[in-house]
Formats: C-alpha cells, structure tokens, sequence
C-alpha cells in the first residue's frame, strides 16, 4: 500500500515539474514580449517627447490669441449689457403695446357686448342711410344675416319707409332723435320707437349715426290689455251702475206700490168709514127712540154690520201699516186688571148666547200698574178671545193672566185664551200667523174671517219684544199664549172718567165742532144737542181759527182731516200763534192709523174714534172743560198767565246753591243765548238746512236741565236732531220746531221775570 502511495506521490511530483517547467517557458515568452514593449514604449516616449516642444509652442501661440480673445470679450460683454438693456426697454415696451391693445380689445368687446346685450335692434348708419354696424337683435327681428343687412338701406325695413327716412333725416339734421315711432317690416311687423343719435370722428366730423329701433310690443300689450281692462272696468261699472239704477227705481217702484197701496187703503178707508160712521151713528141714534121690537131688532142688525165692517177697516189698515213699519206703541201707565176685566165684559153677551162658560184667572201677584200699550193689548186680547168665542161650540174659555218674572224695572206676564173648540189641523199651525190664512178652506164660509187677525196679533206681540205660541188638537180645543214684557211703575194712571150725570151747572158747555162732512156734522150736532150743550159747527181749521178770533169755547171737536188746514195745522195755529190753551179733541176716523203722538206734539188734549161712542165723548168734554186748568179760555190775552210755567229754577237753585249772583249770571246767559238759537233753528228750517237746524237744537238741548225745562222737550229736541241728521221723518220736524219754539220763548219769558225778581230781592 505504501509503494502504491509513494508511486502515486511521484507521478503527482513528476507531473508538478513538468508544471513548473512549462510555466518557465512561459516566463521567457512573456519577458521577450515586454523587452520588445518596453522598447515600444521608449520610442513612443521620444515621439512624445517632440509633440510636447510642439505643443509649447502651440501653447505660446494659444495664450497670445487668448489675450486677443480676452480684450475682445470685453467689448463683446459691454456690447452685450448694451444688447440686454435694449432688449428690456423693447420688452417693457411690447408689454405696454400688448396692454393697451387688450384694453383695447377688451373696451371693443365690452362695447360689442354691450351692443348685444341690447334685445333691442341696435345699428349705424351712415349719413346716406346704409347700415354700417347692427347686432344680433337686428339680425334676429329683420331675419337677415349680418352680411346681407350691411350695406343695405335702413329705412327699407319698415313699414313706412318714408316716415323712417324722414326719422334718420331727422337724426342728422338735430343730430338726435327720440321715441320716432315705426314698425318693422317683419312677419310680426314689430312695432318700435325709433332712437337715433349721430357720432363723430376726431375733428367733430359726422360719420354716422346710432340707430336704436326699441321694441314695444310688449309694451303696446300691456297698453292694450290696461286699455281693454279699463273698458272692461268702465263697462263693469256701467253694468253695475245700470243695475244699480234698476234696483233703485224697482225700489222707489216698490216704494211708490207700497206708498199707493198705503194711500188706497188710507183713502178708501177714509172712504168707507165716513158713511159707515153715519150710518152707526144715525143708527144708535134711532135706536134710542121709540121703536117697536121688529124695527130695533132690525136697527141692531145693521149696527153689529156696521160694527163689524169697521173692525175689519181696521185690520186692514192695521195691515199696511206694519208692512210700511210704521207700527207705533205708546207707552203710558195702564191698570191691568181693569182693562182684562173691561174687556172680557164686551164678550159676556155673546159666551152667554152661545151657551159657553168664561173664566177669568188673574195672578196677584202681578204688580197694578204697568207701563205699556193698553190699546194695542186690548186689540190682541179682543183678537183671541173673539176667535176662541168664534170657533168654540161647546164648553169653556178661559183667559189667565201670570206673572212669569218680575224684577225691580220689568214685570213679564203670559197671558192664555184656552178654549174647548173645534182645534186647528196640525199642518196649519204653522201658516195661521200669515197673513189671510185660514186653517181651513171652509173656515171662511163657516165661521167668516179674513185670515188677518193673527197676523196683526203677531205684528203686535213682536215689536214689543213679546213672542206667541199656540197648542192645539183636534176637536179638543187650542190655547193661544204670549209673553209680553212690562215696565213697572209708581205713576198713578189717569183714571178713566166715571160717567157723570147732567147737572145744570155743565150744561152751558160751548163746543166748537171742526169737521167738514156733512153728515158727521149732522150727527156731531144731534149728539150735542142731545147732551144739551151749545155748539157751532164749521168746515175746516182756517173757518176755526176765524171764529175763534172773535168768540169763546170750551172746548174744541176738531176732525183731523180736512181740506184747506187740516186739524194738525190748525191744532198748532191755535196753539203756538194764538197761544190759546182751549183743549182740543180730535176726532180720529182711524185710530188704529192715526199718530197720536203727533196729536199730542201739536197740542191736542185727547182724540175720540168715529164712530163716536157718546158716552165716551160726553165723559171727555165734561173731563177736559171740568180741569180747572183747562178753565174757559179763549185768544184774551190776560188768560196767558194761567199757562203751566215751562221752568223751574229748583235744579239751578240747587247747583248755585241759591247764590242769587250766579243764577242771575245763568239767567242771563241763558236769555243771551237762547233768542238768536230759536232764530236759527225756525231759519234752518225754512231753508231745509239740516245741519244748521241740528248745530242750533244741539247747542239747546243742555240748557233745558239748567232752566228746568220737561224731559219731554229735551226728548222732543233730541227727535229733532235725530231726524235732522239723518232727515227722516222730516214732516214731523216743523211741529217740533214750533213747540220747541213756543216751549224756550216762553222760557224766556218767564225767566226774565225771574232775574227781576231775584235782582229785586238782592236790592
Ligand atoms: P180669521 O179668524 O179672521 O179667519 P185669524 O188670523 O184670526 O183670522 O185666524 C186664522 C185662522 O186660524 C182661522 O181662520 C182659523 O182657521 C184658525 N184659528 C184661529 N183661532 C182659532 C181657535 N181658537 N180655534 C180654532 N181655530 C182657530
């Protein structure tokens, strides 16, 4: 193993010397190659050798060309900085070119956009009308490119060439022109207004002129819509007015009906009742004769016609009277109980014929005197019970009266007519308050009737702030009920006049009958006879006057209507002119029409229904001419004294606390003041100015507390004012006036006594 080794170790030297040998080899070569390099090198290093000489004297060469160059590049850089310089001025100087050019530009474009922000066609023309400059409103109205309009007669696109020469004629000639109105030529021929004015080049020459062709077609629209709206308004007012017009003469057609039908009624009435007044009269006349029994049965036939036609005048006139609303209510203190037991007295005759029973239930606890409308109560009650009566066959009636509610001013009553009649259909409840319904259409020719009564009792309830009602059934029998409300009072009524018997000391009563028909003073005098007093008879209120200038009277029957001066006129004469205190009757066809408060405001002591009751009037006469107030008067002067004093100085006395000083001092006053105020209010009422105669009354009125004058003339004179100012019920003023008139002069009168006497006293 070891040989093995040591042979292996030997071909491994032997192999390594071979090695070694072959890289001497190498060596040798190699160093022959750099011999010859190194000869290489050293002939290269001589080569370079000379290029150095060379290249120094290249050197020496290049540094002399380089101080040429340095000295040049000196006058190159000042020539350089120069260049720069030039270029910053050029610079600055294009920027400032370029500036001006964009605000250039840009004042072009704001003009420009200025012209095309016009919706309106803008354009130039030049001195012979051709158009050298438009915008795109131009284009837009004309329909034509831009192109085609420049260079084109302007005035060839309207309507009116000649009219729009003569309009740019005109702009160069004044140099402007202003709302020129011309239309386009266009498919909407637009109207325009035309507003032109010339400019001009540097030297002040003209060159052309600026056209503005202004679009007003909205504004023609809107003109012809304001125009066509104000048509349409004056026509809608026109319309209205014309309506109105119709409405108003339908009213006054309406009113004129409702005037005439009041006048018919009022003039048939008049008609009608003067000879049924006659005739009633004349028949209780003959009745109070011999008769036999045949002929007074006979006679009182044709009185209960006449009495009954009478009550139907006047529902009718009742009737007119609500439609027209003139339906008036007094209101002065009543005794009730005397007045339901007064009237159920009247039905007594009649319930005992028809073989019915009559109860009267009465409250007590209703207080005796009230305040209110005794007439007008009596007239629904009479209304009622005449029906209850009138519709019942068998049985009872019964009229109660209770009090309902009282407190320390009002007492409110119901009052009932309950009966055991025929009842009334439960579908005609309704319709029986209107006016002529009946519940029946037989009702008529059965039992007759109008259909009027409780139409009017109705009207009569209501206005008196009252409501009615009625119950009822069939063949059981119905109940009217209604609730009136009434003013309590301590004011003792005036007591009705017991009749008085003939005694020889009033007998010699001289009566002056003031009526102009016939046949009234025929039956005026045969009732007068009768009584046994005195009369004269005369026509009308002039013929009265007359008379009276000359003789007295106790008392005056005087008519209301008449021709010439009619009993108001008269009333007022005898009154106010000839101060006469005679007391004055009226004599009234038609009470239920006639205004008593007008024959109060004129001065009439009281009024007596035709046809006359005898008894009443001889109850009258004798109470008014027995009043020791009323004593014989006539136009004698002397017999003014006895007048009721108008004043009383108890309130000033109070508020002066009786300093004579100061009374005098309101005295006078009031006797400075109040002669020129009664001028004004009788002049204002001549001239019918209204708001005079109101400034005088109003300047009255406070004084009237002060002198102690009535509360009535107070309330007269606020009347006054009232209708004044809003001039209604102007026929009642002249009374008024005059009463007031009559009322403060005599005040005057009486309190310059007064102011002597109190100076007297002072003294
Ligand atoms: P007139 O009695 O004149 O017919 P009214 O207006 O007084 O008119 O009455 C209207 C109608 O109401 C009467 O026609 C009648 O049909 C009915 N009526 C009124 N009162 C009664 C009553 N007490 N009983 C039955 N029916 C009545």
């Amino acid at each position: 193993m070891a040989k093995q080794k040591k042979s292996a170790e030997l071909v491994n030297a032997n192999k390594e010397i071979a090695f070694q040998d072959q890289e001497k080899e190498k060596r040798a070569a190699e160093l022959v190659i750099a011999n010859k390099e190194l000869a290489f090198q050293n002939n290269e290093k001589e080569k370079r050798a000379a290029e150095l000489i060379i290249a120094n004297k290249e050197l020496a060469f290049q540094n002399n060309e380089k101080e040429k160059r340095a000295a040049e590049l000196v006058i190159a850089n000042k020539e350089l900085v120069f260049q720069n310089n030039e270029k910053e001025k050029r610079e600055t100087l294009n920027k400032e070119l370029e500036a001006v050019s964009y605000s250039a530009r840009l004042a072009s474009q704001y003009s420009l956009s200025l012209i095309e922000a016009s919706r309106d066609p803008l354009f130039t023309i030049s001195p012979k009308g051709k158009i050298t400059d438009l915008n795109q409103a131009s284009v837009r109205v004309t329909g034509l490119s831009r192109e085609k309009l420049i260079g084109t007669d302007f005035f060839d696109y309207f309507t009116d060439p000649d009219k729009a020469r003569k309009g740019y004629q005109e702009v160069f000639a004044k140099g402007f022109v202003a709302d020129y109105p011309l239309t386009v030529r266009d498919h909407n021929q637009t109207d325009v207004l035309f507003n032109g004015s010339v400019y001009k080049d540097d030297r002040g020459n003209v060159i052309g002129a600026v056209v503005v062709a202004r679009d007003i077609t909205e504004q023609k629209r809107i003109e012809k819509e304001l125009i066509e709206a104000k048509v349409f308004a004056e026509l809608a007012t026109e319309i209205a007015e014309e309506a109105k017009r119709k409405a108003e003469s339908a009213t006054v057609i309406a009113e004129d009906a409702v005037k005439a039908k009041q006048q018919f009624l009022s003039n048939m009435s008049h008609e009608i009742r003067t000879p049924m007044n006659a005739i009633i009269g004349f028949t209780k006349v003959v009745l109070k004769t011999d008769l036999t029994a045949k002929q007074k049965e006979y006679l009182t036939a044709i009185k209960m016609s006449g009495d009954a036609l009478i009550v139907l005048i006047n529902d009718i006139l009742d009737l007119a009277k609500v439609d027209a609303g003139k339906m008036t209510f007094v209101h002065t203190p009543f005794k009730l109980a005397l007045s339901i037991s007064a009237m159920l007295h009247l039905f007594e005759t009649k319930i005992q014929e028809k073989n019915l029973e009559l109860i009267k239930e009465y409250d007590n606890k209703i207080p005796e005197v009230l305040v209110g409308d005794p007439v007008r109560l009596h007239q629904i009650i009479l209304n009622l019970v005449s029906n209850a009566v009138k519709f019942t066959t068998q049985g009872k009636i019964t009229v109660s009266v209770r009090l309902l509610d009282e407190n320390e001013e009002i007492a409110t009553l119901e009052f009932a007519v309950k009966d055991t009649g025929i009842g009334i259909p439960e579908n005609k409840i309704e319709k029986i308050f209107e006016n002529f319904q009946q519940a029946t259409s037989g009702t008529s020719r059965l039992y007759g009737g109008t259909g009027l009564g409780l139409a009017i009792v109705k009207q009569l309830v209501e206005p008196q702030g009252g409501s009615i009602k009625v119950k009822s059934k069939i063949d059981e029998g119905s109940t009217f009920s209604f609730i009136l409300p009434f003013q309590k009072t301590k004011i003792e009524p005036e007591l009705e006049i017991e009749p008085i018997e003939l005694d020889t000391e009033i007998k010699h009563i001289k009566i002056l009958v003031v009526e102009d028909i016939a046949l009234n003073q025929l039956l005026m005098k045969t009732l007068l006879d009768d009584f046994g007093f005195e009369r004269e008879i005369v026509a009308n209120g002039r013929l009265a006057i007359e008379k009276l200038q000359t003789n007295s009277y106790d008392i005056i029957l005087m008519d209301l209507q008449m021709p010439e001066m009619n009993g108001f006129e008269a009333t007022e004469y005898i009154r106010n002119k000839m101060n006469s205190k005679v007391p004055i009757i009226a004599l009234t066809a038609d009470v239920t029409t006639v205004d008593l408060a007008k024959c109060k405001a004129v001065g009439m002591n009281d009024y007596i229904a035709k046809p006359v009751d005898e008894k009443l009037l001889y109850n009258k006469i004798i109470g008014l001419v027995k009043k020791p107030a009323n004593m014989k008067t006539n136009v004698d002067k002397e017999h003014t004294d006895n007048k009721p004093k108008y004043t009383d100085l108890h309130y000033l006395m109070h508020r002066t606390k009786s300093d004579p000083k100061l009374m005098m001092e309101m005295i006078s006053l009031y006797l400075e003041q109040t002669p020129p105020l009664i001028s004004a209010m009788k002049e204002s009422l001549k001239t019918k100015d209204w708001k005079s105669l109101y400034a005088a009354v109003h300047k009255m009125i406070p004084s009237f507390s002060i002198v102690g004058i009535s509360t009535d003339f107070e309330n007269m004179a606020k009347k006054v004012q009232e209708y004044a100012s809003i001039q209604k019920q102007i026929d009642e003023i002249p009374a008024m006036v005059l009463q007031l008139e009559t009322v403060c002069t005599q005040a005057c009168k009486e309190l310059e006594q007064e102011f002597n006497t109190i100076k007297n006293t002072k003294i």
